[in-house]
C-alpha cells in the first residue's frame, strides 16, 4: 500500500521548505502565518502550562473545556445541541482527525471520491488504509486574466459516473485548498443527493471556514436535510488562531461516525496536546465576544488584495479565491534557461516543480507546485499552476509583490 500512487515520493512541503531555499527567500509556500497567535490565546497557553493537570494526558475525546467551547461556538452553525460526549472529538490537528476516520471506516478496496485538485494528504491517508482514491475534476475556466474560484466547476454527470458499488465516501473541502473555491449550496445539495442515493459517508474538510470573503456563504453540508447522520465535519484551531504547529483540530458529527473514529484516534495518538487544547478552548470561548474572527477575516481580505493586485499588475492569469488563504497563479508562461541547475528532488516531477524552484531561487518568493494536488496521471493539468499563500503580514506581502514583478 505504501508504494501506491505517490505516497512514498518526497512530500512537497519538505522540498520547498525554507531550509532548502535561500535565507532571504519570502515564504508564500506552505500555508502558515508569519505572525503570532492573538495575545490572549497565547496567554491562555502560558497559563495552561502552569496548571499541573493541563500538562498531562487528556481524555481521548479531548479536554472537556475544549469540547464545551466547540459545542457553544459551532452548535448554532449546525443548528444542533451538540453532545460533548459523542458528537465532538478533538484530534491532533485536522490531518490526524481525517486519518482516524479513514482508519475507522475504510475496508480494503473501498473507493473514496475526491475533487481534483485535492489537499495532498488525502491521497496517502486513503491508500495507507486500503482505500482507492477516485478523482473528479474541478474544471478551471479557459479564459485569460483574473477569474474567481467559483469558475472552477463540477460536472455532476462526471461525479455521478464516479460512483460505483465500492464507493464508501466523498471528501468535500470548502473553502477549498488549493483553489479557494467556496462550494455553493446548490453544489452541496447535489453532492448530498448523491450521498443519500448511494448511502455514502461524507467527510467535509472545513478548516478554512473562518476565512470566507465578500458575500460568499459558507454552507456546511452536514446541515442539509438528511446529511447530519452521514457527515463528519473537520475543523482546525491552527487556521483560526494562527497556530498551525499546535496540532489541535476537531471532528463534529454523529456518534455513529465519531465512536469508531474515537477508537482509532485513541490508538494512534491516545490524546492530543493538552495545554494547547486549553488555549484553543479560551480562543473559542472568546472569539465571538471579541469580534476576533470577523476582524481576522477582514485582515485576510486585505492581504488577498495586496497579493492579487501584484498579479493584476503582472497581467498574469490567476484565481481570486472566495475563501482560504491561497491564490493559484498560472505559471505556464514562466521560462528558465535550459541548463538551469535544478535539484534532484524536482527533476522528473511536473513542470510546475521547476517553475516554483526557479521563482524561489531567482525571484526570491517561494510557492507550492499544484501538480502535487493532482494524481500522477493528471500531472499535466496541475503543472500550469503555482499556489501562493497570503497568510503573511502586510509588509511581507508587499515586499513579495515587488519581487514578483520580475516575472514580467
Ligand atoms: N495545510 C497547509 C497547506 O496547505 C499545510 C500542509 C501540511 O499539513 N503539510 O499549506
Amino acid at each position: 500500500r505504501l508504494k501506491e500512487g505517490r505516497a512514498l515520493a518526497q512530500d512537497v512541503w519538505s522540498i520547498y521548505n525554507a531550509a532548502n531555499l535561500p535565507a532571504d527567500c519570502i515564504n508564500l509556500g506552505q500555508g502558515y502565518m508569519n505572525f503570532p497567535p492573538p495575545v490572549w490565546v497565547k496567554e491562555a497557553a502560558g497559563e495552561a502550562l502552569n496548571s499541573v493537570a493541563a500538562n498531562h494526558y487528556s481524555h481521548p475525546k479531548g479536554r472537556i473545556r475544549l469540547r464545551q467551547a466547540l459545542k457553544d461556538h459551532f452548535g448554532p452553525d449546525f443548528g444542533r445541541d451538540l453532545d460533548v460526549e459523542s458528537e465532538i472529538l478533538v484530534t491532533s490537528g485536522a490531518n490526524e482527525g481525517q486519518y482516524s476516520v479513514f482508519v475507522a471506516f475504510l475496508e480494503q478496496g473501498d473507493e473514496v471520491i475526491m475533487f481534483e485538485p485535492f489537499f495532498d494528504q488525502y491521497l496517502p491517508s486513503v491508500t495507507f488504509n486500503g482505500g482507492v482514491p477516485v478523482y473528479v475534476p474541478l474544471h478551471p475556466p479557459k479564459h485569460d486574466g483574473r477569474h474567481s474560484s467559483s469558475e472552477w466547476t463540477i460536472d455532476f454527470d462526471e461525479l455521478r459516473r464516479a460512483v460505483t458499488p465500492r464507493t464508501k465516501m466523498i471528501i468535500v473541502n470548502t473553502p477549498h485548498n488549493p483553489v479557494g473555491k467556496v462550494f455553493t449550496r446548490h453544489e452541496l445539495e447535489q453532492i448530498a443527493a448523491l450521498a443519500e442515493e448511494h448511502n455514502l459517508l461524507v467527510m467535509s474538510d472545513e478548516v478554512y471556514d473562518s476565512l470566507v470573503y465578500d458575500d460568499n456563504e459558507h454552507v456546511r453540508i452536514a446541515t442539509l436535510p438528511g446529511m447530519w447522520d452521514r457527515t463528519v465535519t473537520v475543523g482546525s484551531a491552527g487556521k483560526m488562531f494562527a497556530a498551525t504547529g499546535w496540532r489541535v483540530g476537531w471532528l463534529i458529527g454523529p456518534a455513529s461516525i465519531l465512536t469508531p473514529t474515537l477508537a482509532a484516534t485513541t490508538r494512534i495518538v491516545f490524546c492530543s496536546n493538552s495545554p494547547l487544547q486549553e488555549a484553543s478552548a479560551v480562543g473559542l470561548e472568546q472569539a465571538k465576544k471579541r469580534g476576533f474572527l470577523l476582524q481576522q477575516r477582514d485582515e485576510y481580505a486585505e492581504r488577498r488584495a495586496i497579493l492579487t493586485a501584484g498579479f493584476d499588475k503582472l497581467g498574469m492569469k490567476y484565481t481570486l479565491p472566495q475563501g482560504s488563504y491561497f491564490v493559484l497563479l498560472d505559471i505556464s508562461t514562466v521560462r528558465w534557461p535550459e541548463d538551469y541547475p535544478f535539484p534532484q528532488s524536482v527533476e522528473g516531477r511536473g513542470r510546475d516543480f521547476k517553475a516554483c524552484w526557479f521563482i524561489a531561487m531567482e525571484v526570491g518568493v517561494s510557492s507550492i507546485p499544484v501538480s502535487e494536488f493532482y494524481c500522477l496521471e493528471h500531472t499535466s493539468i496541475g503543472e500550469s499552476y503555482a499556489r501562493f499563500a497570503f497568510c503573511k503580514d502586510v509588509d511581507t506581502l508587499k515586499h513579495a509583490v515587488e519581487r514578483l514583478q520580475a516575472l514580467k
